[in-house]
Parts: C-alpha cells; structure tokens; sequence
C-alpha cells in the first residue's frame, strides 16, 4: 500500500473471491442486476471495470433469493465474472418503503412494488448475501434523514452497532460452512454529529471487520459537512482495511474523498446523469441537449479514448438524446463511466508517483473556474 505523505491517500489492492482490485476505486452501481445501458461485456472490454455494486433490497424483491440461488448465485445469473458489491438492503427500506417499522431485531417494510409485508433483521441481510455469492457484503444499518437530532441520531446508532453485532456473529457462524465467502463490512453511522460517529467508529473496530463502510452521509446535508464527518471517523478505523464511503459523488469530489483516507466509493451519479443528459468531460460538464451543440462535429471529449468519443459526435449524440434513442443512453452511460474510472486512475497514479497533492490541487482549481450555469 502507498500512502500520501501530506494527505491521507492511500493506494492498495484488495483481494477478493473474484479478482483483485485497484484502490482507490469507484463502483458504478447496477441497482437490479445490471448497469443501466451497459452489458457486463461493456463493462469488462470497455472499462475493465473490476468490481460493482448491486443492491440487495431491490433483487430481494424481485427476482427473489430463491430464483438466483437457483440460477448458480448473482455472478451466474447476471453473467458478470468479477466482484460485487451488495448493500444490505437498509438505504433503500428507509428511502423507498414508505411503511417501516424499526425495532432492535430488524425492520418490518412494506414492498414499494407490491405492499408485501417483509422483514429484514442483520441475519437475514446476510444470509441473503451469502446466497447471492457477494464478494463483499454490508451488515443491516438504520439509514436517518437529514436532519436528525442529535438524540434520535443516538438512539439509531445504538440500534446500527447492536445490529452490526448480530450481523457479525450470525456470518461468522455461516461462513464456517460455507467455501468462499465473501467479506462483511459493518457501516459507521452517526448523523452529523461528530461525537456519535468517532464512538460508532470506535465500537466497530472491536469486530475486527475485513473492511468498514461511512454510511449515512450525501443526504442533503452541506458537502463541507460530510467532509468534516470523514474526517471524524476515517483515521479512527484501521489502516491496514478499507475504507468505503458509500453514494458519493461528483467527479471533483472524489480526491476529496481519497484524500480524507477513503478507498471505495459508489454513485449512481454517472449513470443516472448519463442518461439526463449531462455527460462529464476532462473540462466539466456538458449538457447535450443545448443547442449549441445541434451540429458540433466535436466528441463528448476530445481527450477520452472510449467507443462514443472515439466515433459519434456532439451533434448525432444530442440527436440521439432528443429522439429518445435507446443507443444514447448506453453511448453516454459508457462515457461517464469512462471519465470516472480515468479520474480513479489519475488519482491512483498521483498517489504511487508522490504527487497526490498537487494533482488534488489542481482539481480544486478546475472546479472553482467551471460555470455554475452549467451545472
Ligand atoms: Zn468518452
């Protein structure tokens, strides 16, 4: 692993059952078994991307456990080779199941597809896991809203540590049965409220976990504040394990991340954005549906090697996007990606040739000159 001297950059390898990746890393987000727009051959002879996130709530629901099971686990069933990443379900029980009840052995939700009544409590979020073949699995946590008072924040930590307990101790019992498993992160919540997230950080060390996830942040409050809450917690959890800073973020905001010490993160920004219409370049963000760019010959990007830079314009790409062409919304998804992984990449570089901080430098600079028109 190389650190940064000035910053807390880190830059290392993490090994699991499908593969090695390269960290610092970022996770495009397949919410239903697959990246919006992009097929896993995309994905590897496109991006070589090695390692995504897929959620749990959402294929729980549907097609079910039983039916991948059944079909030889997720990797089979959504013919992707390399590691995943699954959430425990929690976020979206809290942001999309409008009827929930909370007591300290699970979560009682409604389907938002359905009203199906279901239960999620640690044991099962992990069995359901185990069952998929995840590479890297998360414990149940109680995702709060912003914001919360610093009471109800602390009654919902308490709720998160005892599950991440249960979680731990239920996976350590299974994992002696089964071959291969993959590794189980707890995830520190706590709100805004520093106090709360060094005590969650503190208490989550003592599971000696493969890996911890910073929850529960990139709700709505101010980005300084999440900031200031990585702060709080990344040097309290160990240095030699990873560090996920889960639903983060802009482009411009990920050496920010790394430089607080964070290894891993996930958006659906990319790719929701992709198919809005905002697509991000080495110089910001272009919105193809102005008319300025009706018959721009230039790419999204001129220095991006991808397939949609590399053969279709401005123009047949904003054609695309204004006759609802499916094509554009997998040639633009592509792209953002793309950007992303070449943003980690500069950043992994930086930090293995010592420049981390200039390049971070930099960022910040090009940041502040981008109109805000064009956001
Ligand atoms: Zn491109």
């Amino acid at each position: 692993m190389a650190e940064c001297a000035q910053t807390g950059a880190r830059a290392g390898l993490l090994h699991t059952p499908h593969g090695v990746v390269e960290t610092p890393v970022f996770m495009p987000v397949g919410t239903q078994g697959s990246v919006k727009g992009l097929s896993p051959r995309d994905l590897i002879e496109q991006l070589d991307l090695r390692l995504l996130l897929a959620n749990t709530y959402h294929l729980y629901l549907r097609p079910g456990p039983e039916v991948i099971e059944r079909l030889g686990g997720l990797h089979q069933f959504m013919g992707w080779p390399r590691a995943i990443l699954t959430d425990s379900g929690g976020y979206q029980v809290f942001s999309l199941s409008g009827l929930r009840k909370v007591t300290q052995e699970g979560v009682l939700f409604r389907s938002h597809l359905n009203g199906d009544a279901h239960l999620f409590t640690p044991e099962s979020t992990v069995d359901v896991q185990l069952v998929f073949g995840s590479d890297i699995l998360m414990a149940l946590d109680e995702c709060l809203e912003y914001p919360a008072s610093h009471e109800a924040a602390r009654e919902s930590l308490d709720r998160t540590l005892g599950w991440a307990r249960a979680a731990f101790r239920h996976y350590r019992q299974r994992i002696q049965e089964r071959e291969n498993c993959g590794a189980l992160f707890p995830i520190v919540q706590g709100s805004v409220y520093g106090d709360l997230r060094r005590r969650c950080a503190a208490e989550l060390r003592e599971l000696d976990a493969d890996g911890y996830a910073i929850g529960g942040l990139s709700v709505g409050e101010p980005r300084a504040l999440s900031l200031e809450m990585v702060e709080a917690t990344a040097p309290l959890l160990p240095r030699d394990r990873p560090r996920y800073m889960m639903g983060v973020g802009l482009p411009e905001e990920l050496p920010e991340y790394v430089a607080h010490g964070v290894d891993m993160m996930d958006c659906v920004l990319p790719s929701r954005n992709a198919r809005n219409g905002c697509l991000f370049t080495s110089q910001g963000r272009l919105i193809i549906k102005q008319a300025r760019y009706k018959d721009d010959p230039r790419p999204i990007d001129e220095s991006c090697p991808c397939y949609a830079c590399r053969n279709f314009s401005r123009a047949y790409l904003r054609h695309l996007f204004q006759a609802g062409e499916i094509l554009y919304a997998s040639l633009a998804t592509l792209h953002n990606l793309r950007r992303y992984l070449e943003v980690m990449r500069q950043i992994r570089q930086s930090i293995l040739a010592g420049e981390f901080p200039a390049y971070l430098n930099a960022t910040r600079a090009r940041a502040l000159e981008e109109l805000p028109a064009e956001l």
